[in-house]
């Protein structure tokens, strides 16, 4: 069985110029995955040419080819490392170092949350903006296995003399999940405030380092924790994930006018239709409307909120959130096209609202019962 490290040894024998550092030691080696006999191998580079791309991946099949007395397919993803600093939003700063603060919502459960989350997050990354996800999932944190890191424990560091821990990091994007600190079953029965108070530790408890974008991945639904999650924390704007089915809008309605409510408040930056449609790879042209046609774009035009896009039904989007790996990574692919405009639908209703309305307060609530008011 080929492993990670054996991989990681070879690099460290590739140069991009023979008379500097290895390709391992200077940080260009993002990630490595090994699947059986598949390397995926994630590489920032600053020269973006054909050629410079080439003769790196030449020089890095040939020393694993030359260490592995068997055939393997080697697989490499290159990042590219921007030259000018992307855009920073200028928004609520009330938890310092994270810019903006992004709630991922939906009315059901199963209609695609946390799979747009996750490829949400790697596009965000791969435009080169500091990307983290917090996972509030309590029904079923699934972003662990999407990033292949589940299982892992998030370690303490120090900082400045307090505890702090550390989010688990992978494919640049840093992750904090109630899934690593609970089993799933466990985590369904915990109630508001008990869900409240573990995501106040990973937020304010954590060490999420300049953040551009946290991305939320709430729960299903329009409960008392959502409610809690909001008391906890200044949402920058609420995306809201559904598929075109009518049970699934009827869901997705109540969740725009949860965060629309006046003591409420968190703007809606838009709806994202999952699921829109299949096409068959041998028949691309041919689009089946599984689910309906258009159902949550027509919703965001009744509701008057912006339709951020659609994403259809792809096999290989199921397939990399299975292998741990979002679709979105792999370069020069349907689902990174689809990604990417999605992305960044949201980031022009992020600047939008950034622009229009003052920063979003902390929802307090004041009583038991849920009466709310802000702070
Ligand atoms: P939720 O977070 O809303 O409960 P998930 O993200 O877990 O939903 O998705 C539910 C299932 O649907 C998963 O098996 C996931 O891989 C699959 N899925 C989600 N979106 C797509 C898509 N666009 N194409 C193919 N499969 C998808």
């Amino acid at each position: 069985m080929l492993t990670k490290n054996q991989i990681s040894e070879i690099l460290s024998n590739v140069h991009f110029d023979s008379n500097k550092e290895n390709i391992v030691s200077n940080g260009s080696v993002k990630n490595i995955v090994v699947f059986n006999k598949e390397i995926v191998i994630d590489l920032e580079i600053l020269k973006p040419t054909l050629q410079a791309k080439n003769t790196i991946k030449r020089k890095i099949i040939v020393a694993i080819k030359n260490n592995i007395d068997f055939d393997v397919d080697v697989k490499i993803n290159f990042i590219l490392i921007s030259e000018k600093e992307p855009t920073i939003f200028n928004s609520t700063k009330k938890i310092e170092n994270i810019s903006n603060i992004v709630a991922i919502s939906s009315g059901k459960g199963g209609v695609g949350k946390s799979t747009v989350t996750a490829n949400l997050a790697v596009s965000l990354s791969k435009m080169g903006f500091k990307v983290g996800i917090l996972d509030a999932d309590i029904y079923g944190p699934s972003i662990p296995e999407m990033f292949d890191v589940s299982g892992q424990k998030p370690l303490a560091v120090d900082v400045n003399g307090k505890s702090k821990m550390k989010p688990i990091e992978n494919y640049n994007v840093k992750i904090l999940s109630i899934g690593f600190f609970t089993k799933i079953d466990q985590a369904v029965i915990w109630r508001g405030p008990m869900a409240s108070k573990a995501l106040n530790q990973m937020i304010f408890d954590a060490d999420w380092g300049v953040l551009d974008f946290l991305l939320v991945d709430l729960p299903p639904g329009t409960g008392d924790i959502h409610l809690s999650i909001m008391q906890s924390l200044p949402i920058s704007g609420a995306v809201v994930i559904s598929t075109p089915q009518k049970i699934a809008l009827n869901d997705a309605r109540k969740g725009v006018s949860m965060f629309k409510k006046e003591n409420i408040n968190v703007p809606v930056l838009g709806i994202i239709e999952n699921m829109a449609y299949f096409s068959p790879e041998e028949l691309p042209e041919n689009k089946y409307y599984l689910f309906g046609k258009e159902g949550a774009k027509n919703l965001s035009s009744d509701l008057n909120i912006p339709f951020l896009g659609e994403i259809p039904i792809i096999q290989s989007v199921r397939e990399a959130a299975d292998f741990g790996r979002p679709a979105a990574m792999q370069e020069n692919t349907i689902s990174e096209n689809i990604f990417n405009k999605v992305s960044k639908n949201m980031l022009s209703q992020l600047i939008i609202r950034n622009k229009e309305l003052p920063e979003t307060e902390i929802v307090r609530i004041t009583t038991m019962s849920g009466c709310l008011s802000q702070k």
